[in-house]
């Protein structure tokens, strides 16, 4: 695992200077996912993570880790969440950097979900350049507000055993019907329309100012995120390995 980037960069490495110098920042692949909800970011996230062997780190599992692990960071983040409150920036940035330190992140990682806000990107930007890194990609799946409306609406799910479906793109055998456990497919909540303009509208004020942010950083990569998601993900590797 881990290889290909590595091998791909040292090949290239090889036929410029016919010499091997290591350079670990320059093997290095961090990414940042941009994207709106149900843009289909994570996916990319883990396919990226796949394919150049390098970690998936989601902010909802760096703190289930930290919480379940009983880290100071975990034990702040509990006590804030306990009482239904925004964990503060400096905890999750803390746990990150922790995260970010670990061995398997020696070859670059993926973030998604984080940073969300303009003040969490320049403090992770602050706190990176306090390592002397910095990030290498933004990566925006980029797909407009109708079009994830409709996909969102189209997704069913099984309350029972957890299985989703889509009715265009992954349908079950029988409309309506989990294939696993024949137990009725409903539309959850989340995935209503109006639930989906909502959080769409949180998306347009306080993230999606990180595109003209990263842009500034000269880092921004920006994918038709409305094709076939095995597309997309070609169109990525091709911009990531330019
Ligand atoms: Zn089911």
């Amino acid at each position: 695992m881990g290889g290909s980037f590595f091998c791909y960069k040292l090949e290239k490495r090889h036929w410029n200077h016919n010499i091997f110098i290591l350079n670990e920042e320059e093997e290095k692949m961090k990414i940042i996912m941009l994207g709106a909800p149900g843009a289909g970011k994570g996916t990319q996230a883990k396919k990226i993570a796949g394919k150049y062997g390098i970690p998936h780190i989601s902010t909802g599992d760096i703190f289930r880790a930290n919480i379940k692990g009983g880290t100071e960071l975990g034990m702040r983040a509990k006590s804030y969440m306990d009482q239904g409150q925004l964990v503060p920036d400096d905890v999750t940035i803390g746990m990150l950097l922790d995260r970010i330190s670990e061995a398997d992140c020696q070859n670059g990682y993926v973030l998604d979900g984080f940073p969300r806000t303009i003040p969490q990107a320049e403090s992770l930007t602050e706190a990176l350049a306090k390592r002397g890194e910095k990030m290498d990609f933004a990566v925006d799946v980029d797909v407009p507000d109708e079009a994830i409306v409709t996909r969102m609406g189209g997704r069913r799910a099984c309350l029972k055993c957890g299985a989703t479906y889509h009715v265009a793109f992954n349908p079950p055998k029988t409309e309506g019907v989990c294939d696993n456990c024949q137990d009725n497919l409903v539309l959850r909540e989340d995935d209503k329309p109006e639930t989906v303009q909502k959080r769409l509208s949180v998306y347009h004020d306080q993230t999606q100012p990180l595109i003209e942010y990263y842009k500034g950083q000269g880092i921004l990569v920006t994918v038709d995120g409305t094709k076939e998601l095995n597309q997309v993900f070609q169109d990525i590797v091709a911009v990531l390995e330019a």
